[in-house]
């Protein structure tokens, strides 16, 4: 096993994985920001380093820091959690030459799935369902493009090869815009990923996003751990999350999982995984996969009894995975609520002092968060500040403890979005389930 390892990560996912470091006696170093002296991790890990200034550029996402504060606290491993560097293939690639172990797949991998030509390439390959599309990049021969595109049908949507976090996407509804479109997307691209490689999908127009949460340990064995519905999003942002995906095709189900599986072995997938799905009537179409630990893997944690962080660190050990399938059994119903520091009706970050924090409990309940009465939330990150998690024996009793949990949590001095997450649990819509990705948006009227 590891026996020390930097935490290269700030918050809640930074103490979730300092928690199973110490159930697995790895020594940890929290390393922060400036800004984040006051966070809870730092005064639990065994050392913390300062990396640099406030800014993310200057600190979590600075390279040369992050490996020095590996040499000098003489780590064996860096764990980048999830954001910041932890889809970054030359941040791995420098983790793995520096003589560190990277927590997460090889640089390689990394590369071939942060490519989308590349990955979906690679899951058609592998068997994965995938979006009707160009099958590659599309060319300067417009006669070719517009055949393409006619023989997808419009809508279509012209996705950057190289984008990311919702950019680099545009829909084509006719012909007539088709040409223009690609011609802006390709622009955008190139100025913001430094690539102009721009494919073509059809456009699904009502879909759910439902995602397979796998584990592989890179020596032939691969797993999964069933799936999640994270359709309720806002700007391509989850808002809430649930496990199992409710209402889905049991046919279809079957074979993604076991498509997913496979894909892990075929591209030899080592660590924690996501492959992402869009699923509208029936049938599941591959979008994207994620190289890393997710901020929704507890309610799979919830459904499956893994500890998916812990499994992590034991496959950077370099031991098997010692899950077999078989093992793992669906038990009940898990949702997520993300709860942010901003404003409920204008979503603005509400950063600054938390004078008062009572966390909900009760069986069935479980609450991700760095908080604490006098913590005050810097203005330079993320606003994600708790994750409230409920576990019951089925959708409906995991719901009536969610609403209870939210009912019950109090924090004071700051803005959160728990009165938007209160009016979801209590939609009609939402308790039946089943909802697509445009629901919570025109819900809102935004
Ligand atoms: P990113 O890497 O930027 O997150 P994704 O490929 O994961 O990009 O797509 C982000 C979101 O864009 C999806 O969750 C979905 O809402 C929308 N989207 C992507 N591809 C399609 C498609 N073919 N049809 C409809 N919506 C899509």
């Amino acid at each position: 096993m590891l026996d020390k390892i930097v935490i290269a990560n700030r918050g809640e996912i930074a103490l979730r994985i300092l928690r199973a470091c110490k159930e697995l006696d790895i020594k940890t170093v929290a390393v922060h920001s400036q800004a984040d002296r006051d966070l809870m991790h730092v005064r639990l890990a065994d050392e913390a380093v300062c990396i640099g200034p406030n800014s993310s550029a200057e600190s979590y996402l600075n390279i040369p820091s992050l490996i020095s504060a590996a040499e000098v606290t003489d780590s064996m491993a860096i764990h980048p959690g999830y954001g910041f560097l932890a889809e970054n293939a030359d941040f791995a690639e420098q983790v793995e030459n520096s003589g560190f172990v990277f927590v997460g797949p090889t640089a390689n991998v990394i590369r071939l799935m942060g490519d989308k030509v590349s990955a979906i390439k690679a899951m058609k390959k592998a068997g994965v369902p995938t979006v009707p599309g160009s099958d590659g990049p599309l060319t300067e021969d417009n006669d070719r493009t517009l055949r393409i595109a006619r023989e997808i049908g419009y809508p279509v949507i012209i996705k950057a090869s190289a984008g990311g976090g919702g950019r680099g996407m545009r829909v084509a509804h006719t012909e007539a815009a088709l040409l223009s479109s690609i011609h802006v997307t390709k622009t955008e691209s190139k100025a913001a990923f430094g690539d102009d490689t721009v494919y073509l999908e059809k456009y699904l127009e009502n879909p759910r996003h439902v995602e397979v949460q796998v584990l592989a340990d890179g020596q032939g064995n691969a797993i999964h751990l069933y799936d999640r519905d994270c359709s309720m999003q806002r700007r391509h942002q989850k808002v809430l999350e649930e496990a199992p995906a409710p209402n889905i095709d049991k046919d279809a189900r079957g074979a993604v999982l076991q498509s997913c599986v496979d894909a892990c072995i075929e591209i030899g997938y080592r660590g924690a995984g996501t492959f992402e799905f869009l699923y509208e009537n029936g049938g599941f179409y591959f979008i994207e996969m994620n190289t890393r630990v997710q901020v929704e893997h507890p309610v799979t944690e919830m459904v499956t009894g893994v500890d998916i962080v812990k499994e992590q660190l034991k496959i950077a050990s370099g031991q098997p995975l010692t899950l077999r399938q078989e093992d793992i059994k669906l038990n009940g119903h898990a949702f997520e609520c993300r709860i942010n520091a901003e404003d409920p009706k204008t979503f603005m970050p509400c950063p600054g002092l938390v004078d008062y924090y009572h966390a909900p409990g009760g069986i069935g309940v479980r609450v991700d968060s760095h908080l604490y009465s006098g913590y005050k939330v810097p203005p330079y990150y993320d606003s994600l500040i708790a994750k409230l998690i409920t576990h019951g024996e089925d959708r409906k009793s995991a719901l009536i403890r969610m609403k209870n949990a939210l009912d019950e949590a109090v924090i004071g001095g700051i803005s959160t979005n728990i009165p938007l997450q209160q009016t979801i649990v209590r939609d009609a819509n939402f308790i039946e389930g089943g909802l697509n990705i445009h629901y919570l948006e025109k819900k809102l009227g935004l």
